[in-house]
């Protein structure tokens, strides 16, 4: 019998093929007239672009994002922020950058407007991420959900096709474990399962052809339909041994994810059929953990962690960072079993 509870959160999305065109009138309909355009210095030449666009409602540039929000370059974007008068941060690119506009927001609550040219995710949550000391806290907060996200295929057909298809999976991640989270949900299962099957549609021709405006417009909604799921359920194991390796051994975010995801899922079949049932539906596949596999392998993505900067001497490490605080997870945590799957996802090997 079903029994869920289910959050919508605010938000306003624009999408679609040129939306970027629509700038100007979502940057009014915030009622902004100063905001501080973000980048890292990789995509200054868009920021440029959307300071452009934005003319006289422009209060300046800030292309100095990096990944996992270094707390110095957050306290250096709040002041730029304040020392400009900034009254709303416009946030162009990936993870990152959103990420930048979102430790303003938490402490200024400064609107934010998100243009994601990755399908990491970010923009559709509440969750935020700071780096001190070389320990990534994270947290959640409403403040720091972006007001209004405008998603523009146009803007990611240069993202290289490497990183395109480890974004890619790195959503399907959120979505994976949103259909298997504790307090999953009807309407979140629905935008999960849609997103897994957009994803695993459009990342094959995106191989096949970058600038496939279509398929990057697939993807893209993908994304952002498994970014929603992050954004309202709570995640489980895949994201917890991500999240250590990752802040431990400062392994690449997005091929983290895409290494560990099918041994998290196999870890966890047994325990979750109806989840399993909805990804093999999605991905067109048999068996779901094999199936991500396997859809990794065809699109050349990396398989092992030994291939990312992880050590096998920091295995056991990992499981007892994987192990030691409780976390909801359909099938109980235990440490052999974690340990086992970190084996596998370390050599690269498909799931049984
Ligand atoms: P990223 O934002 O670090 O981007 C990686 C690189 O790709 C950067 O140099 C960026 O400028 C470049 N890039 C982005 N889009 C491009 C495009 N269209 N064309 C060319 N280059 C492009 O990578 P990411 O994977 O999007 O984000 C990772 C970060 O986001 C991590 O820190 C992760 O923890 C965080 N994250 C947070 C959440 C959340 O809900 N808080 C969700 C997902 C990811």
């Amino acid at each position: 019998m079903r029994s869920f509870t289910y959050t919508q959160l605010p938000g306003r999305v624009v999408f679609g093929v040129g939306a970027l065109d629509h700038l100007p009138r979502e940057i009014e309909l915030l009622g902004a007239t100063r905001a501080l355009v973000l980048s890292t210095p990789e995509q200054e030449v868009q920021a440029e672009n959307v300071a452009k666009r934005l003319g006289t409602r422009c209060a300046g540039v800030f292309p100095r994002a990096v990944m996992h929000v270094p707390i110095e370059v957050a306290r250096a974007a709040r002041d730029e922020a304040k020392r400009l008068g900034a009254d709303c941060a416009v946030a162009i690119g990936g993870g990152s950058t959103t990420g930048l506009g979102k430790a303003i927001a938490l402490e200024s609550a400064l609107p934010i407007l998100a243009i994601p040219t990755t399908y990491a995710g970010s923009e559709m949550t509440p969750i935020y991420g700071l780096t001190e000391g070389g320990l990534k806290k994270t947290g959640r907060d409403r403040k720091v959900l972006p007001k209004t996200v405008i998603y523009d295929p146009t803007l990611t057909l240069g993202l290289p096709v490497g990183l395109s298809v480890t974004s890619g999976f790195n959503a399907i991640a959120h979505a994976a474990e949103g259909l298997y989270a504790e307090d999953a949900n009807p309407i979140m299962s629905l935008m999960a399962e849609d997103g897994i099957r957009a994803l695993a549609h459009g990342l094959p021709a995106i191989v096949k052809n970058p600038k496939d405006l279509e398929a990057r417009s697939e993807c893209l909604y993908g994304a952002w339909l498994c970014g929603a799921v992050l954004g309202a359920v709570g995640m489980a194991l895949h994201h917890k041994l991500c999240h250590v390796l990752g802040g431990t051994w400062n392994l690449p975010h997005a091929e983290t994810h895409t290494v560990v995801l099918p041994h998290a899922l196999a870890y966890n079949a047994d325990a979750a059929p109806d989840a399993m049932r909805r990804l093999e539906r999605a991905l067109g596949a048999p068996r779901a953990a094999q199936g991500v596999y396997d859809l990794m392998k065809a699109l050349g993505a990396p398989l092992a962690l030994k291939d990312i900067g992880m050590k096998q001497a920091e295995l056991d490490r990992a499981a007892e960072l994987a192990t030691t605080s409780p976390y909801f997870n359909p099938r109980p945590i235990d440490r052999q079993g974690i340990r086992a799957l970190l084996d596998n996802a370390f050599s690269g090997r498909r799931p049984a």
